[in-house]
């Protein structure tokens, strides 16, 4: 076993959260190793839809916030990553529709909107009224939601931009490198192994067996998603579209993605069948001028979910020096800038404000 050198920080994963840890820890000035079993951004991270959009306004939840703080510090993080890395992230905050049809919906539209004042500060919008002509009155019979917050990414742009920003910013990504084990001080892979003052773990779906080696209850089962990458058929504004598990994402070039399925049986993760015919259907639905458009690619994966469907942040119960990056679920690129600022912050001794159910307590996790 040949020892390959000390960091102060080893991140395992290089998908979003990985990445964004890795980019807030070099910032800091500490000496930051970053693993990947494969490559960069080849869980997860690596699809095709990349909707930032918030949480419902009504019942708001620190769970809430915290998304809505990643939402609205988006803008600014995605600008700096461009700026250091000299790449374009494909990070617009365009806004999203949502088609109303039925009584039922329009009522709880309209009861979201106070909500929305007070939870986005009167600085984003959400408005009901009557939906675009680009969409399908038949799903739209009861008019549609038009709200400002939302914004969209291209996932694999802004992997690309943030694999530079980390590098610029000092930090080593290894590909191919599949940790094994985790232990205080020690990350190993089959041959090598690296000192590591903190370990970050941010497997993604992987986490599995390295969660098993430092605290009891590992990942919860991921939900699988497919999604697709259609040509722009014009006629279609830039927003985003959202019609119940249906979004549809335009990212400013000649291309739209379409996603994304929600399954809990699945057996090949990686596998795109049939209900990607449906939801591409769907879509077409929603905006007819889709029909024209030719599809360029599909993709699966599967979302990384802890035990419960929250983020699992923070200290591994039992161990000083090894967190949780993890947990990111539908929203993991979403929120990855301040699981990767909050990451480094507490590996700083910074007291962060990390919420309750975000703990691996939360998530029913004990230490070993
Ligand atoms: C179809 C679909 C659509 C989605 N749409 C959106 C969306 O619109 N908006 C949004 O915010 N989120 C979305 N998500 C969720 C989002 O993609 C994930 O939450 C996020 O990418 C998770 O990032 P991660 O870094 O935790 O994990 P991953 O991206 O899975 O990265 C984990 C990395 O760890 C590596 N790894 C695993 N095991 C090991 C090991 N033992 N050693 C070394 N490396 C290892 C893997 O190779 C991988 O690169 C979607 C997910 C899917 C599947």
């Amino acid at each position: 076993m040949v020892k390959s050198g000390n960091y102060d920080v080893v991140v395992v994963g290089g998908g979003f959260l990985g990445l964004n840890c890795a980019f807030f820890c070099a910032e800091a000035g500490l000496k930051t190793l970053v693993l990947d079993q494969a490559e960069p951004g080849s869980g997860a991270s690596g699809g095709l839809v990349g909707a930032l959009s918030p949480h419902l306004p009504r019942n708001w939840s620190e769970k809430k916030q915290f998304q809505l703080d990643a939402l609205i510090s988006a803008a600014r993080h995605w600008k700096k990553i461009e700026a250091i890395s000299g790449l374009p992230t494909g990070y617009g905050r365009v806004g999203r529709w949502m088609p109303l049809d039925s009584e039922r919906a329009l009522e709880n539209a309209r009861g979201q909107e106070p909500a929305a004042l007070e939870a986005w500060s009167g600085e984003y919008e959400w408005m009901v009224g009557p939906a675009p002509s680009w969409m399908s009155p038949e799903v739209a019979t009861h008019g549609a939601i038009h709200e400002t917050l939302s914004a969209r990414i291209d996932p694999r742009k802004a992997l690309a931009s943030m694999v530079e920003a980390v590098r610029r910013k000092g930090a080593e990504i290894r590909s191919g490198a599949r940790v094994l084990r985790v232990e205080d001080g020690i990350v190993a892979m089959d041959t090598e192994t690296f000192g590591a003052a903190h370990i970050v773990l941010a497997a993604g779906m992987g986490a599995g067996p390295l969660h098993a080696q430092v605290v009891s209850g590992g990942m919860g089962r991921g939900v699988k998603g497919q999604a697709a990458l259609l040509t722009d058929p014009g006629g279609l504004p830039g927003q985003m579209v959202f019609a119940t598990g249906l979004y549809i994402v335009p990212h400013g070039t000649d291309l739209i993605a379409v996603g994304s399925t929600s399954e809990q049986d699945w057996v090949d993760g990686l596998t795109t069948d049939e209900q990607l015919d449906d939801l591409t259907a769907r879509a077409v639905e929603v905006c007819p001028s889709l029909g024209r458009s030719s599809v360029v690619e599909r993709w699966a994966g599967v979302r990384p979910r802890a035990p419960k469907p929250d983020a699992l942040l923070g200290p591994v119960p039992g161990r000083e020096n090894i967190w949780f990056a993890n947990g990111g679920y539908k929203i993991g690129i979403g929120i990855s800038h301040r699981v990767g600022e909050m990451t480094a912050a507490m590996i700083q001794g910074r007291k962060v404000e990390l919420p309750e159910r975000f703990k691996a307590a939360s998530h029913g996790l004990t230490a070993l």
